[in-house]
């Protein structure tokens, strides 16, 4: 049975043309990493749901998401006048990229999200750092510096970060200018004859770009 909650909000933060949404996790709200949930509002063209992917972790106290939002997008336009203390409405989780999917009997994996798609390698990044000893690099493309969230978390989870920002130089040094498309060859090569899974999220012009880079057989991709 799809299970449906209201989660008050706590806290939201606008970054460019993104916002960083904190919900109260619903009591017996289960996932596992890499689900997302349907958020549901009533507006003027009638009842619409969107899927959005849970960035925390499964330990955590909220839930997190990462959202950007689209002029005209009808979900967009609700979430952009949201405050805390406000009501919303989700429905799940669903989503089958999890650890259960896409494997744990592993060498390597590399997790890649390109602007929002961020959100769902959070917790997956954090799943494989604690409950295995595969070996993690996680891949954020971001167009600005200050879109890169989640990167403070990673670090203290001491997970292989890379950073990439397509539109301006970065001025922390530990980050590049470009994209990753570019380096994620590099960092495969040694694993060829390994086991070894990438995931990717985010735009599906995106999505569609690490197809043209990363051999199928090994590739897992959510695209949106
Ligand atoms: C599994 C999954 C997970 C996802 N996770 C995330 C996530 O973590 N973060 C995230 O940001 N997104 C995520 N998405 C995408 C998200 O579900 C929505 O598609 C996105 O937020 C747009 O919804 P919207 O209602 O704002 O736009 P929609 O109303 O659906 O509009 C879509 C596009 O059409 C344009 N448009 C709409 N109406 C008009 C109009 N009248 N004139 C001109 N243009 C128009 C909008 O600008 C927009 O570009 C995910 C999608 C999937 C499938």
């Amino acid at each position: 049975m799809i299970k449906e909650y209201f989660c008050k909000v706590v806290k939201k933060v606008k970054i460019r043309n993104k916002i960083l949404l904190y919900l109260e996790r619903p009591m017996g709200f289960d996932f596992s990493p890499g689900q997302f949930v349907l958020f549901v509002a009533e507006t003027k063209i009638g009842t619409i749901s969107r899927a959005y992917s849970i960035a925390s972790t499964p330990d955590e106290n909220h839930l997190i998401f990462y959202i950007s939002l689209l002029s005209k997008g009808a979900m967009s336009t609700v979430l952009k006048d949201i405050r805390a203390d406000d009501e919303l409405k989700i429905r799940g989780p669903f989503g089958e990229v999890t650890p259960e999917k896409i494997g744990q009997d592993l060498d390597k994996i590399i997790l890649v999200g390109a602007g929002s798609g961020i959100a769902p390698i959070r917790p997956l990044a954090w799943w494989y750092k604690k409950h295995t000893d595969v070996n993690v690099t996680v891949y954020h493309q971001a167009r600005y510096e200050d879109e890169l969230v989640f990167m403070e978390d990673f670090l203290r989870w001491k997970i292989d970060f890379r950073g990439f920002v397509s539109r301006q130089p970065p001025k922390n040094e530990t980050l590049k200018y470009g994209y990753i498309t570019d380096d994620i060859s590099k960092i495969i090569k040694p694993y060829q004859n390994k086991k070894i899974k990438v995931v990717a999220f985010g735009p599906r012009g995106f999505v569609e770009k690490i197809k043209t880079v990363v051999d199928e057989t090994i590739l897992i991709t959510e695209g949106w």
